[in-house]
């Protein structure tokens, strides 16, 4: 064992960390504030100064099962004596048709086709490429635009950054350098609540004038992230599948947030009883314990990329279907077939609703929002991120605000009592905002 705890015997070099590593939306002459962690397990992380914090934020949404979890851990031994990596190009292996079964089966019945990517982003630009690719197999190359809404955030690569609020997102930042995509509004028309006519009307404006050079159509189902939190309805969402039919465009969902039960159904699409044409996976995929990313499409798409010119579809890379990765998923997703991930959900969401809605009465907070395992308090203005990380630290919990929210996203397995704590940060944080920040924010998860 100890060869194992040799490295958390060195104390951490923080100045080399900030002098010398990009940590995310951060800069190198003013970095923000790191904060050492040597162990995870379960919902708690473990600082170098031996505080331990209840994690309200899952690593970035992913670590559904909690850390250390004894069957994902024994799923990546084994196979990293096994076999951890070998090039897709050529070879194939068991825990890829292992996952790639898993993920037809458990999304919906015409997603047929499986392309296994290294992270959320890349997943997001292969989903874009086959849309094009698709419409060139159709003989339809004239169809090259992306039509999405406002407040969505699909990752920090190129393709996927031009789907991204343009505001909030990195457009201006980059100038001409981001292809120019079509924006319709933001949904307006709140999860559970009767749908505001204005809301589709204005996507099926665009359709109509514009669905001659519409590829495809992308989203995040019922849930914008990391463009806000906000939680949406599944009549509109249906709606655009019906819009998007009509006027012969794809229809990519991007669930790399929301799929695997974060919002009350396993994938977030289901509450709208709709397929994709294409869709996008990532984060929980391997409960959290490695990058990888999944994009499916259906026969139909797939028929189409074989009939473009390149006859091809066109991406690979180096770590495409990485065997130790897939290992993890498959773990993970054995974890949720047994579908306790439902009851611990539904609980959450119960305990979420108790616990947090009267923080509406706050001076500070402008709305409480809660779907799910997902609990946010979206605050009258722009959060100090740094400033409010070392509050909920002395509070005993992580939890890591953006823009103007502070929101929790735990693992399914959290205890009750974890939870209020989390919940009781999260309102005694908000209560207690004095000042103000004029900090840069930008929409990421950050
Ligand atoms: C996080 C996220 C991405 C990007 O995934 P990465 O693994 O960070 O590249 C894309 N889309 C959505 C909806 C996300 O939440």
């Amino acid at each position: 064992m100890n060869t194992h705890n040799t490295q958390s015997t060195q104390p951490l070099d923080y100045d080399f960390d900030a002098k010398h590593i990009w940590h995310p939306y951060t800069s190198m002459t003013q970095p923000l504030p790191t904060y050492g962690v040597i162990a995870a397990k379960d919902r708690q992380l473990t600082l170098e100064d031996g505080r331990v914090l209840i994690d309200g934020t899952s690593s970035w949404w992913s670590c559904v099962h909690g850390y250390g979890h004894p069957d994902i851990l024994q799923a990546m031994e084994q196979q990293l004596h096994q076999l951890s990596h070998v090039m897709f190009g050529g070879i194939t292996h068991s825990p890829a048709i292992e996952l790639s079964k898993k993920l037809i089966s458990m999304t919906s019945d015409n997603l047929t086709k499986v392309f296994l990517a290294d992270s959320g982003s890349i997943a997001v630009e292969v989903a874009l490429k086959m849309a094009l690719q698709y419409w060139q197999g159709r003989q339809q190359s004239q169809k090259q635009q992306i039509l999405t809404v406002k407040n969505g955030y699909h990752g920090d690569t190129f393709a996927a950054m031009s789907v991204c609020d343009p505001q909030g997102g990195m457009h201006t930042m980059f100038g001409n350098s981001v292809t120019q995509q079509r924006f319709a509004p933001a949904p307006q028309t709140p999860f559970n609540a009767p749908l505001l006519d204005n809301d589709l009307l204005s996507i099926r404006q665009i359709m109509k004038q514009e669905h001659h050079t519409i590829a495809a159509l992308i989203i995040e189902p019922i849930m914008q992230g990391a463009g806000g939190m906000r939680f949406y309805s599944a009549e509109y969402l249906a709606g655009l599948r019906t819009l998007c039919d009509e006027f012969n465009i794809l229809l990519i969902l991007d669930e790399i947030a929301t799929g695997f039960g974060r919002t009350g159904k396993l994938f977030a699409y289901e509450h709208a009883n709709i397929e994709a044409d294409i869709l996008c996976l990532g984060k929980a995929l391997t409960g959290g314990y490695i990058s990888l990313a999944a994009t499916l499409c259906s026969d139909e798409v797939a028929l189409g990329i074989s009939d473009s010119p390149a006859g091809v579809f066109m991406h690979g890379p180096t770590f495409m279907g990485n065997p130790l990765a897939c290992a993890a998923a498959n773990a993970s997703l054995s974890l949720i077939a047994t579908n306790q991930w439902q009851a611990q959900v539904n609980a959450i969401e119960v305990q979420l609703k108790k616990e947090l809605s009267d923080a509406i009465h706050y001076d500070n907070v402008k709305d409480v929002r809660i779907l799910g395992a997902v609990g946010v308090l979206e605050m009258t203005s722009t959060l100090n991120t740094a400033q409010l990380q070392q509050q909920f630290i002395e509070l005993g919990v992580w939890i890591r605000p953006f823009s103007n929210i502070i929101y929790i996203m735990p693992a399914y397995n959290i205890t009750a009592s974890e939870l209020t704590q989390l919940t009781t940060a999260m309102k005694h944080v908000a209560a207690n905002i004095t000042k103000t920040s004029n900090e840069r924010t930008f929409i990421s998860h950050g």
